[in-house]
C-alpha cells in the first residue's frame, strides 16, 4: 500500500514529488507514456526557450523538465513510465490502474495537465512553434514576434487576454472571432475594443497558414460574405480553449463546466477526501509552469497534513 501516488509528470507532479519525498512519503509517480499525446515531462517538453521560470534566465523546456525529474528521483521518488488508465476512488484505499496492474494508495495527487486545442489547419503541422503558438504569455516575448503583425484566433477570455498581452511586442494584433460577438467577459471585451493596437474581425475564420519555415501569412474567410483574403502576419496564436486531462477519472472527482477539477479555494483539496489536484488540470486562468509548480507544492503539503491527521 502506498502513502501517496502522483499521476502526471509536469512541473506540478515533479514539485509535488520533491516535497513529498523530502517529507518521507516515498511517493510513487506515474509519469505517463505519451499520455494525452504529450511526452513524460509534460507541456514544456513541446517547447524551446523558457525565459520566465525563476532561477533560469534562459533554459530549454525539455532540459528544465529533465532537471525536475532528476531532482524528484534524487529525493527518493519512484517513477513508473506508464499511463494511468483508470482509478477507483469509491473507498479507501484508493486504487490506481496502470500497465495492467493495480496499485493501492492512501492519498492521490492528480497533476495530469491540460492540452491546448489545435485547429489542424493546412500549414499548421509544418509551422507549429515556428510562428504558431497556443500560449501568448509563454512565447509572445520571443524575438521573432517583435514589431510584427500578429493574429489571435478565439473569442473567449483567453483570446482577449492574450491579444492585450501581445500588444506589448506586436506592431498590431488582429483578433479573429468566428461569430458576431465574443464569448469573453464584458470587461475583457471592452479592453480589447478600446485598445489602439487591436483590430477585431468578426465572422472570420482561418483556412490556411502560409509560410515555408516561418509564418508569413494567414488565409482567412468572412463567413457572412464567403470572401477570402490573406493577412500578412509574423505570428499566429491559438486561444480556442484547452482540454484538461481528466477522462481517466470517469466522473469520480467533481469538475467544472470546462472539465477542470474543482479545488477548494486556497487549497488543492478535491471533492474526494485525500485526493488533491495541482497544475493546469485544475487551473484554467494562469496555466504557467511556475503556478503549476506552486500548486504541486501545495498538494504535497495538503497530502502530508491529511495523512498525519489520519
Ligand atoms: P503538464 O505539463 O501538462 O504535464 C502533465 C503530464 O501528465 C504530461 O506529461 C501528461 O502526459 C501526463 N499525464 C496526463 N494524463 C496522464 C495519465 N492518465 N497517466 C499518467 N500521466 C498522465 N509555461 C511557462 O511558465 N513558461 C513558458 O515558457 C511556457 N511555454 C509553454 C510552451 C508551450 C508550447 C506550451 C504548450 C505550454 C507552455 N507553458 C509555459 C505552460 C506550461 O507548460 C504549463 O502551464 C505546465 O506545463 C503545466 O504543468 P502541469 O504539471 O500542470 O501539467
Ligand atoms: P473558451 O472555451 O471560453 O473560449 C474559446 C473561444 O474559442 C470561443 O470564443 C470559441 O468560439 C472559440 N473557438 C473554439 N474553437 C474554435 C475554432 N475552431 N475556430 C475559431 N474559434 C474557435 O476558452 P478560454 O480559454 O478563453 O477560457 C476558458 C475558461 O477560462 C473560461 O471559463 C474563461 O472565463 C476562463 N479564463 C479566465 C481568464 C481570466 O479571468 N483572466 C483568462 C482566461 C480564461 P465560440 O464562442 O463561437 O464557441
Amino acid at each position: 500500500m502506498e502513502q501517496l501516488i502522483i499521476i502526471g509528470s509536469g512541473p506540478a507532479g515533479h514539485t509535488a514529488a520533491i516535497y513529498a519525498a523530502r517529507a518521507n512519503l516515498k511517493p510513487l509517480m506515474f509519469e505517463g507514456l505519451l499520455a494525452g499525446g504529450v511526452a513524460a515531462g509534460g507541456q514544456l517538453t513541446t517547447t524551446t526557450d523558457v525565459e520566465n521560470y525563476p532561477g533560469f534566465e534562459h533554459i530549454q523546456g525539455p532540459e528544465l523538465m529533465e532537471r525536475m525529474r532528476r531532482q524528484s528521483v534524487h529525493c527518493g521518488t519512484r517513477i513508473v513510465t506508464e499511463t494511468v488508465d483508470k482509478v477507483d476512488l469509491s473507498k479507501q484505499p484508493y486504487k490506481v490502474f496502470a500497465g495492467g496492474k493495480e496499485f493501492q494508495t492512501k492519498t492521490l495527487i492528480i497533476a495530469t495537465g491540460a492540452t491546448a486545442k489545435r485547429m489542424n489547419l493546412p500549414g499548421e503541422e509544418r509551422l507549429w512553434q515556428k510562428g504558431i503558438s497556443a500560449c501568448a504569455v509563454c512565447d509572445g516575448a520571443l524575438p521573432f514576434f517583435r514589431n510584427k503583425v500578429l493574429a489571435v484566433i478565439g473569442g473567449g477570455d483567453s483570446a482577449a487576454e492574450e491579444s492585450t498581452f501581445l500588444t506589448k511586442f506586436a506592431s498590431k494584433v488582429v483578433l479573429l472571432v468566428r461569430r458576431g460577438e465574443m464569448r469573453a467577459s464584458k470587461v475583457m471585451q471592452e479592453r480589447v475594443r478600446h485598445h489602439p493596437k487591436i483590430e477585431t474581425q468578426f465572422y472570420t475564420v482561418a483556412i490556411e497558414v502560409l509560410g515555408e519555415d516561418k509564418v508569413t501569412g494567414l488565409k482567412i474567410q468572412n463567413t457572412k460574405t464567403g470572401a477570402q483574403s490573406t493577412l500578412d502576419i509574423g505570428g499566429l496564436f491559438y486561444a480556442i480553449g484547452h482540454v484538461p486531462n481528466t477522462e481517466f477519472l470517469a466522473g469520480q472527482v467533481e469538475v467544472d463546466t470546462n472539465g477542470y477539477i474543482k479545488t477548494q479555494p486556497g487549497t488543492t483539496k478535491t471533492s474526494v477526501p485525500g485526493v488533491f489536484a495541482a497544475g493546469d488540470v485544475q487551473d484554467k486562468v494562469y496555466r504557467q509552469a511556475v503556478t503549476s509548480a506552486g500548486t504541486g507544492c501545495m498538494a504535497a503539503l495538503d497530502a502530508e497534513r491529511y495523512l498525519s491527521e489520519k
